[in-house]
């Protein structure tokens, strides 16, 4: 006899862009294959060609909300929006070693130097609260919601906490990285309660992408 929580679908959350471009070809291993494109569907919850998954296109940093309140089972987000989030109720099943880049203190070379509090200018209130309170470096935060890289310019900041992935955009702007806070990388989340109750579905699929992962990692 098979539960409800077996025939249920399994609702997976990631957000359109960088991260649905990059989980694609691991779905697509995994045999899923989305019904609507999300860049040019209206479409929110998106069904695949497995009766079994539904997808759910969310704003990135509202993926972990709703794998932590059961909204969706599991959701690919990045380190630094599980970070920001803190991770309640949430749990890591795998890197999987995409949209990589490092989460970094930057501004104008010798900023940090200046005598005094510190104006932080960032979306990524949290870890920077975290990070420079470990350094014991007393600083204000100014929260943003993008465009951190023009805070130092204005001087509205004296530096910035950002994803670099490249460095382009703040050489563009006459910024350096200055220092490196973490490694990002987008991870496989589940919601515990989840885990128990369609963990047939979940550790398939999880399987079938670390799988995938295992055969596009360079040979040591
Ligand atoms: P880059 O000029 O290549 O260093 O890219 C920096 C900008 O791209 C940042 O301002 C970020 O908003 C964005 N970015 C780069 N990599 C990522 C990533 N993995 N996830 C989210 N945003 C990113």
């Amino acid at each position: 006899m098979t539960s409800s929580a077996d025939t249920a679908p399994l609702i997976l959350a990631l957000s359109k862009g960088r991260i649905f471009k990059d989980t694609l070809p691991l779905l697509t291993h995994a045999g899923i294959v989305p019904l609507d494109d999300p860049e040019t569907t209206r479409k929110l919850i998106l069904d695949t060609n497995h009766p079994g998954i539904k997808l759910l296109i969310l704003r990135a940093s509202d993926v972990p909300t709703y794998v932590q309140y059961g909204a969706a089972d599991i959701g690919v987000a990045g380190k630094d929006v599980l970070m920001e989030h803190g991770g309640d109720g949430l749990f890591e099943l795998l890197d999987l070693n995409i949209a990589r880049c490092k989460l970094m203190v930057a501004g104008r070379p010798g900023c940090l130097d200046r005598p005094g509090r510190l104006r932080v200018a960032t979306k990524f209130v949290h870890s920077a609260e975290c990070f420079f309170a470990e350094q014991g470096r007393q600083i204000e935060l100014i929260k943003l919601y993008g465009s951190m890289e023009l805070a130092p310019l204005v001087d509205l900041a004296d530096c910035i906490v950002d994803v670099v992935d490249t460095g382009n955009t703040l050489r563009a702007n006459g910024l350096e990285p200055l220092l490196h806070m973490a490694d990002i990388s987008s991870r496989l989340i589940v919601n515990r309660a989840a885990y128990k109750l369609k963990h047939g579905a979940i550790a398939a699929l999880a399987a079938h992408l670390s799988d995938y992962l295992n055969k596009a990692a360079p040979a040591p």
